[in-house]
């Protein structure tokens, strides 16, 4: 977190105090959530360009053709994620700019996160090298196979929406772990978390989104 704080200053705090007005406005109000949002530099997780926008409640493209979530939706998945406590371990499939991943970091224990497009997956990995995040480790993969050799995980966390989740990955779920997805077609989605109990699935819809699609393969 400490490596993260040195970020702040490209941006003027009152750029991210409206942000986290915003957040609350909004309905998030996890006070750790809160914190961890207003000290992960979301400007360093989106090219230059487009750093004067980062601190709006907006989506922004990262480039062949996917985008770093919105972030009232990364603020609302993290506080489903760790609701009634934190999970020690999370797989998150859809690293993308690594920004999602870069806030649980700095909430759970080890986080894991795959991502299909190659060159994502290396500037993320080198973001969490820069901001000294040891326990997020990225991986270039087909997130529909999970990440089996580490699980199972308490959480998984999906950032990009497949039609249904694949039961790979609820097989790599932990008894009494939750699993939040952004579940539909291509244009609307509902926010859904699943959580197992031992061989029941429990599932809530929590709100409606909007993400990319989740893809098969790897480019
Ligand atoms: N969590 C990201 C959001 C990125 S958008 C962030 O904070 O920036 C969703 C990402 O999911 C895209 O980068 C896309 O390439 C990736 N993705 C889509 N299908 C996937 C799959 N099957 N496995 C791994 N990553 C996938």
């Amino acid at each position: 977190m400490s490596v993260l704080m040195h970020g702040i200053g490209m941006t003027s705090k009152r750029t991210r105090e409206r942000l986290l007005k915003r957040l609350r406005e909004k309905g998030i109000s996890n006070e750790q959530v809160l914190d961890v949002m207003r000290v992960v530099p979301r400007h360093l997780f989106v090219d230059e360009a487009l750093a004067s926008r980062a601190y709006d409640d907006t989506a922004l493209p990262i480039g062949y053709g996917q985008t770093i979530s919105q972030p009232w939706v990364v603020a609302r998945m993290t506080e489903a994620l760790i609701e009634g406590g934190c999970p020690e371990s999370v797989l998150e499939i859809g690293t993308g700019s690594g920004y999602q991943a870069a806030i649980l970091g700095c909430l759970v224990d080890q986080v894991y996160t795959l991502e299909r497009i190659r060159a994502l997956a290396a500037l993320a990995r080198e973001r969490m090298r820069r901001f000294g995040l040891k326990n997020v480790h990225v991986r270039y993969g087909d997130g529909f196979r999970g990440w089996a050799a580490h699980g199972p995980f308490q959480a998984i966390l999906l950032t990009a929406a497949p039609a249904g989740v694949p039961d790979e990955l609820f097989q790599q779920l932990a008894d009494g772990g939750r699993l939040i997805a952004p579940v539909g077609s291509r244009d609307v989605q509902e926010l859904i978390r699943v959580t197992r109990r031992g061989d029941r699935l429990e599932r809530e819809v929590l709100d409606r989104v909007v993400f990319v699609p989740m893809l098969g393969g790897t480019q």
